[in-house]
């Protein structure tokens, strides 16, 4: 990890690039895995719907996990796999979510692999199942705005959700499960590199949503995973800024247009072409004078 290490946007030849030809579903472990742990995990009030998206040979996106405010706000995570390493973009809502995430993973890991969870910020619905994921050694990156967050809650951050969705303690335990919040083990404040085998991923800030937004760029694969900064058939959530802050939004989306994108995962609704990001930018071009 580099935290000082700027990044350089990646123009590089397409056709050297593409992804590799799809495999079919059948001999996908992460896909037949994520049907047998859903399965298994039945009808837990904390799951869910989730559905895996194979977005290229080891590039997954993980979307509609279970979300508080109901199944059409349900959240996105991702997992890329790389020769000697796993990372996984957010972590959704709930402890069970962690788990789907963590047992489908497990499905293709050799248990060598260097191990990594990125937040895209420090809203509940992306990091509160963080402890599945510390508990097992994962080193656990954010900005150093969420990190400052995610360290002083003290359970306070579940007792809030729980009390919102009109819950009482005990339904908020058996939906959320043992939530615990924590400091990360690596911060950044700016663009960083995540060096991984050669294969880096790139870690944007991209404050709009709110200042601690991070969006993870796999050049390799030419996947977006764009946290809150982007979303699909949902209105993006701006409550958390004035117009300075969604002129920002904005600026951050233009920047973000200048890569060689082939998916976008929004951090709520489906993967996405590129044009998500000029959808999102229109949106919030009405909202600003
Ligand atoms: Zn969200």
């Amino acid at each position: 990890m580099a935290p000082h290490h700027r990044v350089t946007f990646v123009m590089a030849c397409a056709s050297l690039l593409l992804p590799t030809p799809a495999r079919s579903q059948a001999e996908d472990t992460v896909l037949a895995a994520a049907r047998s742990v859903k399965r298994a995990y039945g009808e837990h009030p904390g799951l869910g719907d989730p559905t895996v998206h194979r977005i290229a040979d080891g590039v997954y996106a993980i979307t509609d996990l279970f979300h508080s405010r109901g199944p059409l706000a349900g959240v996105s995570a991702g997992i890329v796999f790389r020769e000697n390493a796993v990372v996984f973009i957010d972590c959704g809502m709930s402890i069970v979510s962690s788990q789907f995430l963590w047992e489908i993973a497990s499905a293709r890991m050799t248990g060598n692999e260097d191990l990594y969870l990125i937040l895209t910020h420090h809203h509940s619905d992306h990091v509160f199942g963080m402890r599945v994921f510390a508990d097992r050694g994962v080193t656990v990156i954010a900005h150093e705005i969420a990190a400052a967050e995610l360290s002083d809650d003290d359970g306070y951050y579940k007792a809030f959700i729980t009390e919102q969705s009109g819950w009482t303690r005990e339904r908020g335990d058996s939906i959320l499960g043992d939530v615990v919040l924590m400091t990360p083990t690596q911060v950044i404040g700016k663009d960083s590199v995540l060096q991984l085998d050669g294969a880096a991923l790139h870690l944007l800030v991209t404050p709009g949503h709110v200042p601690d937004e991070l969006a993870v760029y796999d050049p390799t694969s030419k996947t977006l995973f764009a946290g809150d900064a982007i979303y699909e058939s949902r209105t993006p959530a701006t409550r958390f800024g004035g117009p300075a802050e969604w002129l920002t939004w904005i600026r951050q989306l233009e920047r973000l247009q200048q890569l060689e994108i082939g998916t976008v995962v929004p951090g709520h609704g489906k993967p996405s072409s590129k044009d998500l990001i000029d959808r999102n930018i229109s949106y919030l071009q009405t909202l600003v004078p």
